[in-house]
């Protein structure tokens, strides 16, 4: 199976988008199409599910060419976590591996100090949904501090090179930051040597 589940994907996910849905339908059929990715885990090439005892990395899977999605893996050491960030596009975040705890934020209309809002713990197969619409600010982190954990990700744009904000969540201060990439690869979804010979 391998990397055909994330061909699979991949292919769903550019008829998906090519339906020029609203949002909230995007993301309800999004949502199951990542639910069906990461119900097993036997797919991720080993390159893309490394972690950095340093700092948490982002694994471009894949671009959409018009660059209406993208599909990252996020790979937490023992540990670590994100500041308080945005996305400023819709966002589908599937547990691969492990655990990711994610405490969502809001600004307040007076300004100053975000508020805090719910926790929501993700466990391998959940998918939960980001976006300006319904919130879009928070921060995530590895649930497990003595082991690794990858979660994939699908945005509604290349996401690494949007420039969106870090905050601090204390004075609601806004800092622009573009993420970038963790690696320059991404891996080949289109070697279908095995499964052509086969069938001969
Ligand atoms: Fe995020």
């Amino acid at each position: 199976m391998a990397i055909e589940r994330l061909r699979n994907f991949v292919r769903a996910f550019t008829g998906l988008v090519g339906e020029d849905l609203p949002e909230a339908a995007l993301l309800a059929r999004g949502k199951a199409l990542l639910a069906t990715l990461v119900a097993a885990d036997d797919w991720l090439p080993e390159e893309f599910a490394r972690h950095d005892p340093e700092r948490y990395r982002q694994y471009l899977l894949h671009c959409d060419p018009a660059e209406r999605f993208s599909v990252v893996s996020f790979v937490w050491g023992p540990g670590q976590r994100t500041p308080v960030h945005d996305h400023t596009v819709w966002g589908l975040i599937g547990m691969l591996r492990g655990e990711e705890r994610s405490l969502r934020f809001e600004r307040r209309a007076e300004g100053g100090a975000l508020a805090e809002g719910a926790l929501t713990v993700l466990r391998p197969g959940m998918v939960e949904a980001v976006s300006p619409a319904i919130g879009d600010i928070h921060r995530v982190e590895n649930g497990l501090t003595d082991r690794p954990s990858i979660s994939i990700h699908v945005y509604g744009a290349n996401i690494g090179a949007v420039r969106r904000h870090v905050f601090d969540p204390a004075t609601g201060a806004a800092t622009d930051f573009v993420s970038g990439y963790s690696s320059a690869v991404t891996p080949n979804l289109w070697d279908r040597f095995e499964e052509t010979r086969n069938r001969a």
